[in-house]
């Protein structure tokens, strides 16, 4: 047989042109969001004034199989895609591993990451229904500077909050925003209601993802003919992202290969829950039965030491209830976490998928061995990977590495979601050893806990 290339990219006719709904064909359904003033199930008309009615609707849709992607979408989605899933040859030669490993990347867009995916989908709908702006929260900068190229694209305006630890530390990634012709403001800001009230409790904070995230509500909330957007966690959110899983599905099919076993790193479940979604099918349909993987933060361990809970998408507890696993809306990492991933809870369908045992297995690892390995990979693949994606990268090479001592020759497939220019603050600080681990204790973890509702 004719070796297998180092990259395998589709044709724009091999392209999938159509999102899959992984809701439509789970067993039991994740528990639906509630309306946290009357604590029922939350009605598509009352998202509106949150998300535009497209979105809204896609979100409580848990019977609709395939979306059509819109063909503006698609021929934005052309402009990157398909993405190239590449056979990590050198890799597999280094771990001396009999185990095929493959990634998906997508970090090869200016963005640097998977998010563009539904930044292109969120602005489109947006300008359909007439909107004139849009405002969204950033922690890293990846959906931020995601979301302004789909804005500069569609024409529409753009208010990013911006953790302010990260605002104050990626300069380059609002000049990127900036470019793209984005409103980039350090969160909390004094812009909000929400934002005063956070700085007057504690004036030096750094900021957190779901303190951004209240803000961007509130200002959306606020200002006529414009909505909030959210790059991760939603349903809406997992839907675009798995053109993802899609196309490498068609790409493997290409080869011969199918995945024993497919690895993700999730901070809020959006990547990985797109690169599963048409494996999961498999799964759910008992056509097929992977292993699935997740890896997370052991500093921000959402999945293997969260609670399965009813709770707030966001710090200033103005979103919607999602039942999720969860460290609390309130949890902060710890300052000295460079790795990404820092939100506080979990995708609901993930997390309903984790309960019940489809998504196999959680684990959460230390920052010192993210990077260790993301530097390993950085010079054996010549991709410098996000932190995130590091996440990825070290739980396919314990596998590897598995497969090796068990002399078994399986197929692993994992998410490269991005890269990590903007984090050479973080690379630098691993590579002069002053990188530290922090695991929280669960003293730590029990202030978020009780601030969960009680429900
Ligand atoms: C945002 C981001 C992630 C984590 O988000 P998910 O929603 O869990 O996918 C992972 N990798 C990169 C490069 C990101 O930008």
């Amino acid at each position: 047989m004719a070796k297998i290339p180092h990259r395998i990219i589709l044709t724009e006719e091999q392209m999938p042109k159509q999102w899959y709904n992984l809701r439509a064909d789970m067993k039991e359904q994740p528990d639906p969001m509630l309306n946290p003033a009357t604590l029922k199930p939350i009605r598509t008309e009352e998202l509106y004034p949150i998300f535009c009615e497209e979105l809204a609707k896609q979100e409580t849709d848990c019977t609709t199989h395939y979306f059509d992607i819109p063909e503006p979408v698609l021929d934005l989605y052309m402009t990157y895609r398909p993405s190239p899933l590449c056979r990590a040859y050198h890799l597999e030669k280094y771990l001396d591993t009999p185990a095929h490993i493959y990634y998906k990347f997508e970090g090869s867009n200016t963005s640097g990451s998977h998010k563009l995916n539904s930044a292109v989908a969120q602005a489109y709908y947006a300008k359909q229904q007439g909107l004139t702006s849009l405002t969204t929260e950033t922690g890293a900068g990846q959906w931020g500077t995601a979301l302004a190229e789909a804005c500069a694209h569609f024409g529409l305006g753009l208010d990013v909050f911006m953790v302010k630890g990260s605002y104050n530390q990626k300069p380059y990634r609002k000049s990127v925003m900036q470019t793209f012709g984005a409103n980039v403001i350090a969160s909390p800001s004094d812009t909000t209601r929400v934002g005063r009230a956070i700085l007057e409790m504690d004036p030096e904070t750094t900021g957190s993802l779901g303190c951004a995230i209240s803000e961007a509500i509130e200002k959306a909330t606020t200002t006529p003919g414009c909505r909030y957007v959210l790059g991760s966690v939603l349903n809406q959110v997992l839907l675009h992202q798995s053109i993802i899983g899609l196309e490498s599905k068609v790409a493997m099919e290409l080869i011969g290969e199918y995945p024993d076993i497919v690895v993700g790193c999730a901070g809020g479940g959006s990547n990985l829950g797109g690169l599963i979604a048409p494996f999961m099918q498999d799964k759910l349909l008992g056509k097929a039965n992977p292993h699935f993987i997740a890896v997370e933060p052991a500093s921000c361990p959402s999945l293997t030491r969260g609670r399965y809970a009813y709770d707030f998408c966001d710090t200033g507890k103005v979103t919607p209830l999602a039942r999720m696993y969860t460290l609390g809306s309130g949890f902060i990492p710890a300052p000295n976490h460079a790795g990404g991933l820092r939100y506080h809870g979990m995708s609901p369908v993930l997390s309903k998928l984790y309960h019940d045992g489809y998504l196999d297995e959680a684990r959460s690892v230390e920052q010192t061995k993210v990077f260790e390995d993301a530097v390993l990979f950085s010079r054996l693949e010549t991709v410098l990977p996000a932190p995130e994606s590091a996440h990825a990268i070290h739980g396919a090479i314990q596998e590897a590495i598995r497969c090796r001592e068990a002399g078994e020759k399986k197929t692993i497939l994992f998410g490269l979601t991005g890269t990590g220019y903007f984090d050479m603050t973080a690379y630098t600080s691993y590579l002069e050893h002053t990188m530290t681990d922090y695991i929280p204790t669960d003293e730590d973890l029990q202030p978020g806990f009780d601030s969960l509702p009680q429900i």
